[in-house]
Protein backbone atom coordinates (compact mmCIF):
# COMPACT_ATOMS: atom_id res chain seq x y z
CA UNK A 1 0.00 0.00 0.00
CA UNK A 2 0.97 3.69 -0.58
CA UNK A 3 0.95 6.09 1.96
CA UNK A 4 -2.41 7.75 0.62
CA UNK A 5 -3.76 4.23 1.09
CA UNK A 6 -2.17 3.74 4.38
CA UNK A 7 -3.31 7.19 6.00
CA UNK A 8 -7.24 6.02 4.60
CA UNK A 9 -7.22 2.52 6.39
CA UNK A 10 -5.31 4.76 9.47
CA UNK A 11 -8.41 7.12 9.31
CA UNK A 12 -11.26 4.23 9.16
CA UNK A 13 -9.88 2.34 11.94
CA UNK A 14 -9.56 5.47 14.44
CA UNK A 15 -13.06 6.15 13.48
CA UNK A 16 -14.36 2.63 14.04
CA UNK A 17 -12.87 2.45 17.36
CA UNK A 18 -14.20 6.04 18.13
CA UNK A 19 -17.86 4.78 17.15
CA UNK A 20 -17.48 1.81 19.18
CA UNK A 21 -16.72 3.57 22.25
CA UNK A 22 -19.39 6.06 21.75
CA UNK A 23 -21.93 3.00 21.61
CA UNK A 24 -20.70 1.14 24.11
CA UNK A 25 -21.05 4.28 26.51
CA UNK A 26 -24.13 4.75 25.65
CA UNK A 27 -25.37 1.55 26.08
CA UNK A 28 -23.93 1.69 29.65
CA UNK A 29 -25.22 4.83 30.74
CA UNK A 30 -28.96 3.62 29.85
CA UNK A 31 -28.08 0.39 31.58
CA UNK A 32 -27.15 2.15 34.89
CA UNK A 33 -29.83 4.56 34.74
CA UNK A 34 -32.06 1.59 34.86
CA UNK A 35 -29.98 -0.74 37.85
CA UNK A 36 -28.60 0.43 40.91
CA UNK A 37 -25.88 -1.69 42.64
CA UNK A 38 -26.98 -2.06 46.57
CA UNK A 39 -24.66 -3.35 48.82
CA UNK A 40 -26.49 -5.73 50.84
CA UNK A 41 -25.59 -5.66 55.21
CA UNK A 42 -27.75 -8.09 56.97
CA UNK A 43 -31.33 -7.68 57.19
CA UNK A 44 -31.45 -4.01 55.82
CA UNK A 45 -30.49 -2.98 51.97
CA UNK A 46 -28.62 0.42 51.78
CA UNK A 47 -30.73 2.65 50.00
CA UNK A 48 -28.84 4.63 46.81
CA UNK A 49 -30.11 7.86 45.01
CA UNK A 50 -29.62 8.92 41.69
CA UNK A 51 -30.12 12.58 41.15
CA UNK A 52 -29.16 13.34 37.57
CA UNK A 53 -29.98 16.90 36.91
CA UNK A 54 -33.43 18.29 35.86
CA UNK A 55 -34.24 14.75 34.65
CA UNK A 56 -34.98 11.54 37.11
CA UNK A 57 -35.24 13.79 40.07
CA UNK A 58 -34.75 12.00 43.87
CA UNK A 59 -35.32 8.46 42.13
CA UNK A 60 -34.86 6.15 44.34
CA UNK A 61 -34.48 2.69 44.90
CA UNK A 62 -36.11 -0.52 46.62
CA UNK A 63 -34.93 -4.17 47.20
CA UNK A 64 -36.71 -6.17 44.93
CA UNK A 65 -37.90 -9.84 47.02
CA UNK A 66 -35.71 -12.11 44.67
CA UNK A 67 -32.36 -9.97 43.84
CA UNK A 68 -30.19 -10.80 41.15
CA UNK A 69 -25.91 -11.16 41.93
CA UNK A 70 -23.68 -8.91 40.29
CA UNK A 71 -21.40 -11.34 38.38
CA UNK A 72 -18.22 -8.70 39.33
CA UNK A 73 -18.38 -7.87 42.37
CA UNK A 74 -20.96 -10.79 43.99
CA UNK A 75 -23.41 -7.62 45.25
CA UNK A 76 -27.27 -8.28 44.93
CA UNK A 77 -28.84 -6.01 42.15
CA UNK A 78 -31.64 -4.81 42.47
CA UNK A 79 -33.91 -2.89 39.99
CA UNK A 80 -35.37 0.29 40.47
CA UNK A 81 -38.35 0.20 41.91
CA UNK A 82 -38.88 3.96 42.47
CA UNK A 83 -41.75 5.35 40.42
CA UNK A 84 -40.12 5.67 37.09
CA UNK A 85 -41.05 3.56 34.16
CA UNK A 86 -38.54 4.45 31.95
CA UNK A 87 -36.36 7.00 31.35
CA UNK A 88 -37.93 8.68 28.33
CA UNK A 89 -41.19 8.28 30.70
CA UNK A 90 -39.38 10.22 33.25
CA UNK A 91 -37.73 12.92 30.75
CA UNK A 92 -41.04 13.65 29.21
CA UNK A 93 -43.67 13.48 31.56
CA UNK A 94 -41.55 14.28 34.49
CA UNK A 95 -43.30 15.68 37.43
CA UNK A 96 -40.76 18.30 37.57
CA UNK A 97 -41.77 19.46 34.21
CA UNK A 98 -44.90 19.12 34.59
CA UNK A 99 -44.30 21.89 37.60
CA UNK A 100 -41.54 23.74 35.25
CA UNK A 101 -44.62 24.15 32.75
CA UNK A 102 -47.32 25.32 35.89
CA UNK A 103 -44.21 27.84 36.52
CA UNK A 104 -44.21 26.91 39.78
CA UNK A 105 -41.12 26.13 42.54
CA UNK A 106 -42.02 24.12 44.62
CA UNK A 107 -41.34 25.10 48.17
CA UNK A 108 -41.88 25.03 51.47
CA UNK A 109 -44.35 28.06 53.47
CA UNK A 110 -43.53 28.16 56.99
CA UNK A 111 -43.69 24.64 58.97
CA UNK A 112 -47.40 24.29 60.46
CA UNK A 113 -46.81 20.64 61.44
CA UNK A 114 -43.77 18.58 62.81
CA UNK A 115 -45.10 14.72 61.23
CA UNK A 116 -42.99 12.01 63.67
CA UNK A 117 -42.29 8.37 62.24
CA UNK A 118 -41.71 6.56 64.74
CA UNK A 119 -41.02 3.46 63.14
CA UNK A 120 -42.26 0.88 60.83
CA UNK A 121 -43.14 -1.66 63.79
CA UNK A 122 -47.04 -2.59 62.96
CA UNK A 123 -49.51 -5.10 64.00
CA UNK A 124 -50.98 -4.96 60.46
CA UNK A 125 -49.23 -6.12 57.00
CA UNK A 126 -51.98 -4.15 54.91
CA UNK A 127 -51.42 -4.86 51.17
CA UNK A 128 -51.91 -0.82 50.03
CA UNK A 129 -49.01 0.19 52.92
CA UNK A 130 -46.45 2.73 51.76
CA UNK A 131 -44.20 2.34 54.56
CA UNK A 132 -43.65 -1.36 53.88
CA UNK A 133 -45.01 -1.83 57.93
CA UNK A 134 -45.35 -5.32 59.72
CA UNK A 135 -44.93 -7.40 62.55
CA UNK A 136 -41.49 -8.13 61.86
CA UNK A 137 -40.30 -4.62 61.00
CA UNK A 138 -37.16 -3.41 63.94
CA UNK A 139 -37.25 0.11 62.71
CA UNK A 140 -38.28 2.00 66.46
CA UNK A 141 -37.49 5.37 67.18
CA UNK A 142 -35.81 5.22 70.73
CA UNK A 143 -36.56 7.23 73.73
CA UNK A 144 -33.36 9.56 73.05
CA UNK A 145 -34.13 9.89 69.56
CA UNK A 146 -37.13 11.42 71.03
CA UNK A 147 -35.94 13.73 73.24
CA UNK A 148 -33.76 15.22 70.42
CA UNK A 149 -36.76 15.37 67.94
CA UNK A 150 -38.99 17.50 71.55
CA UNK A 151 -36.12 19.30 72.25
CA UNK A 152 -36.31 20.89 68.41
CA UNK A 153 -40.25 20.92 68.97
CA UNK A 154 -39.71 22.71 71.91
CA UNK A 155 -37.04 25.21 70.01
CA UNK A 156 -39.58 25.78 67.16
CA UNK A 157 -43.19 27.58 67.13
CA UNK A 158 -44.24 24.48 65.17
CA UNK A 159 -47.81 24.19 66.79
CA UNK A 160 -49.11 20.58 65.61
CA UNK A 161 -47.44 17.51 66.03
CA UNK A 162 -48.64 14.00 63.79
CA UNK A 163 -47.36 11.04 64.82
CA UNK A 164 -47.65 7.77 62.62
CA UNK A 165 -45.74 4.87 61.74
CA UNK A 166 -46.09 1.63 61.49
CA UNK A 167 -48.55 1.34 64.47
CA UNK A 168 -46.91 4.75 66.54
CA UNK A 169 -49.01 3.25 69.46
CA UNK A 170 -46.15 -0.19 69.51
CA UNK A 171 -43.49 1.82 70.36
CA UNK A 172 -42.63 1.66 74.23
CA UNK A 173 -42.77 5.56 74.04
CA UNK A 174 -45.29 6.39 72.23
CA UNK A 175 -47.42 7.60 75.56
CA UNK A 176 -43.91 9.56 76.79
CA UNK A 177 -43.76 11.41 73.49
CA UNK A 178 -47.58 12.55 73.06
CA UNK A 179 -47.15 13.62 76.86
CA UNK A 180 -44.32 15.83 76.31
CA UNK A 181 -45.83 17.23 72.81
CA UNK A 182 -48.91 18.21 74.61
CA UNK A 183 -46.99 19.88 77.84
CA UNK A 184 -45.38 21.45 74.82
CA UNK A 185 -49.19 22.81 74.14
CA UNK A 186 -48.99 21.62 70.55
CA UNK A 187 -51.84 19.99 68.96
CA UNK A 188 -51.17 16.75 68.51
CA UNK A 189 -52.81 14.05 66.09
CA UNK A 190 -52.09 10.11 66.14
CA UNK A 191 -52.83 7.90 63.21
CA UNK A 192 -54.32 4.93 64.60
CA UNK A 193 -54.90 1.62 62.64
CA UNK A 194 -57.72 0.93 65.45
CA UNK A 195 -57.36 -2.98 65.96
CA UNK A 196 -54.21 -1.82 67.54
CA UNK A 197 -56.59 -1.05 70.63
CA UNK A 198 -56.63 -4.71 71.18
CA UNK A 199 -52.81 -5.14 71.56
CA UNK A 200 -51.92 -6.56 74.77
CA UNK A 201 -51.57 -3.32 76.99
CA UNK A 202 -53.00 -1.30 74.70
CA UNK A 203 -56.56 -1.53 75.79
CA UNK A 204 -56.61 2.16 77.38
CA UNK A 205 -55.87 3.88 75.19
CA UNK A 206 -59.24 5.10 74.38
CA UNK A 207 -59.01 6.73 77.79
CA UNK A 208 -55.42 7.50 77.44
CA UNK A 209 -56.72 9.57 73.93
CA UNK A 210 -59.25 11.18 75.55
CA UNK A 211 -57.09 12.52 79.01
CA UNK A 212 -54.42 13.95 76.33
CA UNK A 213 -57.58 15.27 74.01
CA UNK A 214 -55.33 14.15 71.00
CA UNK A 215 -57.09 13.84 67.29
CA UNK A 216 -57.40 10.75 65.72
CA UNK A 217 -57.27 9.78 62.03
CA UNK A 218 -58.50 5.98 62.13
CA UNK A 219 -57.34 3.46 58.75
CA UNK A 220 -61.10 2.12 57.31
CA UNK A 221 -60.71 1.88 53.63
CA UNK A 222 -64.34 0.92 53.25
CA UNK A 223 -67.44 0.09 55.27
CA UNK A 224 -67.90 -3.47 53.71
CA UNK A 225 -65.84 -6.11 55.82
CA UNK A 226 -65.33 -7.70 52.87
CA UNK A 227 -63.30 -4.81 51.11
CA UNK A 228 -61.61 -3.99 54.36
CA UNK A 229 -60.41 -7.62 55.39
CA UNK A 230 -59.07 -8.18 51.66
CA UNK A 231 -56.68 -4.80 51.96
CA UNK A 232 -55.94 -5.26 55.67
CA UNK A 233 -56.10 -8.58 56.68
CA UNK A 234 -58.81 -11.23 57.87
CA UNK A 235 -60.71 -10.10 60.67
CA UNK A 236 -59.65 -6.31 60.92
CA UNK A 237 -62.97 -4.91 59.93
CA UNK A 238 -64.38 -7.05 62.92
CA UNK A 239 -61.72 -4.97 65.10
CA UNK A 240 -62.17 -1.63 63.47
CA UNK A 241 -65.74 -1.64 63.91
CA UNK A 242 -65.67 -2.86 68.04
CA UNK A 243 -62.44 -0.48 68.23
CA UNK A 244 -64.65 2.38 66.86
CA UNK A 245 -67.29 1.73 69.08
CA UNK A 246 -64.79 2.47 72.31
CA UNK A 247 -63.71 5.45 70.88
CA UNK A 248 -67.55 6.59 70.34
CA UNK A 249 -67.83 5.53 74.37
CA UNK A 250 -65.38 7.81 75.46
CA UNK A 251 -66.40 10.49 73.58
CA UNK A 252 -65.17 10.75 70.51
CA UNK A 253 -66.78 11.77 67.19
CA UNK A 254 -69.49 13.43 69.22
CA UNK A 255 -70.14 16.56 68.05
CA UNK A 256 -70.43 17.98 71.90
CA UNK A 257 -67.17 16.77 72.98
CA UNK A 258 -64.82 18.48 70.57
CA UNK A 259 -62.81 14.91 70.41
CA UNK A 260 -61.84 14.44 67.25
CA UNK A 261 -62.39 11.13 65.34
CA UNK A 262 -61.70 11.33 61.35
CA UNK A 263 -61.69 7.78 59.58
CA UNK A 264 -59.57 7.46 56.01
CA UNK A 265 -61.01 5.80 53.06
CA UNK A 266 -58.38 4.97 50.03
CA UNK A 267 -59.41 2.99 47.37
CA UNK A 268 -59.45 -0.93 47.18
CA UNK A 269 -58.63 -1.06 43.88
CA UNK A 270 -55.82 1.21 41.35
CA UNK A 271 -58.24 3.68 41.02
CA UNK A 272 -58.68 7.19 42.26
CA UNK A 273 -60.78 8.25 45.17
CA UNK A 274 -64.45 9.61 44.43
CA UNK A 275 -65.94 12.47 45.32
CA UNK A 276 -64.77 13.13 49.93
CA UNK A 277 -68.26 14.28 50.46
CA UNK A 278 -70.19 11.77 48.67
CA UNK A 279 -68.18 9.11 50.03
CA UNK A 280 -68.81 10.60 53.77
CA UNK A 281 -72.18 10.74 53.36
CA UNK A 282 -72.00 6.65 52.16
CA UNK A 283 -70.03 6.18 55.15
CA UNK A 284 -71.77 8.16 57.93
CA UNK A 285 -75.36 6.13 57.08
CA UNK A 286 -73.81 2.70 56.53
CA UNK A 287 -71.47 3.19 59.54
CA UNK A 288 -74.54 4.89 61.84
CA UNK A 289 -77.22 2.43 60.53
CA UNK A 290 -75.68 -0.71 60.61
CA UNK A 291 -73.43 -0.04 63.45
CA UNK A 292 -74.19 2.88 65.47
CA UNK A 293 -70.81 4.28 64.70
CA UNK A 294 -70.31 8.42 64.86
CA UNK A 295 -67.08 10.28 63.31
CA UNK A 296 -66.49 14.01 62.12
CA UNK A 297 -64.95 14.02 58.91
CA UNK A 298 -64.17 11.26 56.43
CA UNK A 299 -60.76 12.15 54.75
CA UNK A 300 -60.11 10.26 50.97
CA UNK A 301 -56.40 9.18 50.61
CA UNK A 302 -55.31 8.08 46.86
CA UNK A 303 -52.63 5.16 46.88
CA UNK A 304 -49.42 6.08 46.76
CA UNK A 305 -47.60 3.98 44.05
CA UNK A 306 -44.43 3.23 45.80
CA UNK A 307 -43.36 0.17 47.94
CA UNK A 308 -46.10 -2.50 48.85
CA UNK A 309 -48.62 -0.50 46.60
CA UNK A 310 -46.29 -0.41 44.06
CA UNK A 311 -45.56 -4.19 44.37
CA UNK A 312 -49.07 -5.11 44.52
CA UNK A 313 -49.60 -3.08 40.84
CA UNK A 314 -46.62 -4.30 39.60
CA UNK A 315 -47.27 -8.21 39.61
CA UNK A 316 -51.24 -7.43 38.64
CA UNK A 317 -49.66 -5.76 35.79
CA UNK A 318 -51.68 -2.54 36.66
CA UNK A 319 -48.52 -0.50 37.69
CA UNK A 320 -48.33 1.75 34.37
CA UNK A 321 -51.95 2.08 33.74
CA UNK A 322 -52.17 3.58 36.83
CA UNK A 323 -49.34 5.94 36.40
CA UNK A 324 -51.40 7.34 33.28
CA UNK A 325 -54.21 7.44 35.17
CA UNK A 326 -52.26 9.74 37.85
CA UNK A 327 -50.39 12.24 34.93
CA UNK A 328 -53.84 12.26 33.09
CA UNK A 329 -55.28 13.28 35.98
CA UNK A 330 -52.88 15.95 37.37
CA UNK A 331 -55.02 19.22 38.56
CA UNK A 332 -52.84 21.82 38.76
CA UNK A 333 -55.15 23.71 41.67
CA UNK A 334 -53.93 20.98 44.53
CA UNK A 335 -50.15 22.73 44.25
CA UNK A 336 -51.16 25.54 46.31
CA UNK A 337 -52.36 23.10 49.52
CA UNK A 338 -49.89 20.15 48.85
CA UNK A 339 -49.20 18.76 52.67
CA UNK A 340 -44.95 19.07 52.09
CA UNK A 341 -45.51 22.71 51.80
CA UNK A 342 -46.25 23.23 54.85
CA UNK A 343 -45.08 20.16 56.96
CA UNK A 344 -41.91 18.41 57.52
CA UNK A 345 -40.80 14.86 58.40
CA UNK A 346 -38.83 13.13 60.48
CA UNK A 347 -38.29 9.55 60.51
CA UNK A 348 -37.03 6.89 63.44
CA UNK A 349 -33.65 7.89 63.12
CA UNK A 350 -34.29 11.57 63.46
CA UNK A 351 -33.36 12.33 59.72
CA UNK A 352 -35.70 15.30 57.89
CA UNK A 353 -37.98 14.75 54.77
CA UNK A 354 -39.90 16.66 52.84
CA UNK A 355 -43.09 14.16 53.36
CA UNK A 356 -43.55 10.71 54.68
CA UNK A 357 -43.43 9.13 51.28
CA UNK A 358 -40.16 10.69 50.38
CA UNK A 359 -39.23 9.28 53.61
CA UNK A 360 -40.42 6.01 52.63
CA UNK A 361 -38.14 6.39 49.49
CA UNK A 362 -35.43 7.37 51.29
CA UNK A 363 -35.52 10.72 49.67
CA UNK A 364 -33.57 12.87 51.78
CA UNK A 365 -34.68 16.72 52.29
CA UNK A 366 -32.71 18.78 50.43
CA UNK A 367 -30.55 15.68 49.16
CA UNK A 368 -28.47 14.96 52.18
CA UNK A 369 -29.32 13.56 55.32
CA UNK A 370 -30.13 15.94 57.98
CA UNK A 371 -30.82 15.18 61.59
CA UNK A 372 -33.55 17.42 62.96
CA UNK A 373 -30.72 18.26 65.91
CA UNK A 374 -29.11 19.52 63.03
CA UNK A 375 -31.90 21.98 61.64
CA UNK A 376 -32.78 25.41 63.35
CA UNK A 377 -36.71 25.04 62.81
CA UNK A 378 -36.58 29.02 61.21
CA UNK A 379 -34.09 27.15 58.50
CA UNK A 380 -36.61 24.35 56.97
CA UNK A 381 -38.97 27.25 55.54
CA UNK A 382 -38.73 28.44 52.05
CA UNK A 383 -36.49 25.38 50.83
CA UNK A 384 -37.18 23.67 47.76
CA UNK A 385 -39.18 20.42 47.60
CA UNK A 386 -38.01 17.18 46.47
CA UNK A 387 -40.20 15.86 43.98
CA UNK A 388 -40.45 12.41 41.96
CA UNK A 389 -43.13 11.09 40.13
CA UNK A 390 -45.02 9.58 42.77
CA UNK A 391 -46.09 13.09 43.78
CA UNK A 392 -48.63 12.87 41.01
CA UNK A 393 -50.07 10.72 43.61
CA UNK A 394 -50.94 14.05 45.63
CA UNK A 395 -51.57 15.95 42.64
CA UNK A 396 -54.13 13.85 40.72
CA UNK A 397 -58.21 14.71 40.66
CA UNK A 398 -58.85 16.19 43.81
CA UNK A 399 -55.65 15.78 45.23
CA UNK A 400 -54.50 13.87 48.07
CA UNK A 401 -52.70 14.28 51.38
CA UNK A 402 -52.44 13.22 55.00
CA UNK A 403 -55.43 15.34 55.77
CA UNK A 404 -57.48 14.13 52.82
CA UNK A 405 -58.61 15.92 49.04
CA UNK A 406 -57.03 19.00 48.60
CA UNK A 407 -59.45 20.71 46.44
S1 LIG B 1 -51.19 0.63 56.30
FE1 LIG B 1 -51.03 1.26 58.44
S2 LIG B 1 -51.91 -0.46 59.58
FE2 LIG B 1 -51.46 -1.22 57.54
S3 LIG B 1 -49.40 -2.11 57.69
FE3 LIG B 1 -49.16 0.02 57.02
S4 LIG B 1 -48.82 1.17 58.90
FE4 LIG B 1 -49.71 -0.81 59.49
S1 LIG C 1 -45.22 13.07 47.61
FE1 LIG C 1 -46.73 14.72 47.79
S2 LIG C 1 -46.29 15.67 49.75
FE2 LIG C 1 -44.50 14.47 49.17
S3 LIG C 1 -43.14 15.88 48.10
FE3 LIG C 1 -44.41 14.88 46.55
S4 LIG C 1 -46.15 16.29 46.27
FE4 LIG C 1 -45.17 16.83 48.19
Amino acid sequence: MNERQNRFVFLFIVRFVFLFIVLHSSFCVSFLSLQVVVTRTGDQSRQAHLDLSGGLEGVSHQRKHSPMRNLFSGNEIYSIQAPVESGLEALTHSFSSRLRQEGIDLRRKAVETLQINVGRLCNQACSHCHVDAGPRRTEVMTRQTMDKVLSFLAASPIPAVDITGGAPEINPDFRYLVRRAREMGRQVTVRCNLTVLFEPGREDLPAFYRDQEVELICSLPCYLQENVDGQRGKGVFVKSIEALRRLNRVGYGRAETGLLLHLVYNPVEAVLPGPQDELEADYRQVLGEQYGIAFNRLLTIANMPINRFADYLRRRGEYADYMATLRASFNPDTLERLMCRSLVSVDWEGNLYDCDFNQMLGMDLGGSPLKVWEAPPEALAGRRIRVGEHCYGCTAGAGSSCGGALV
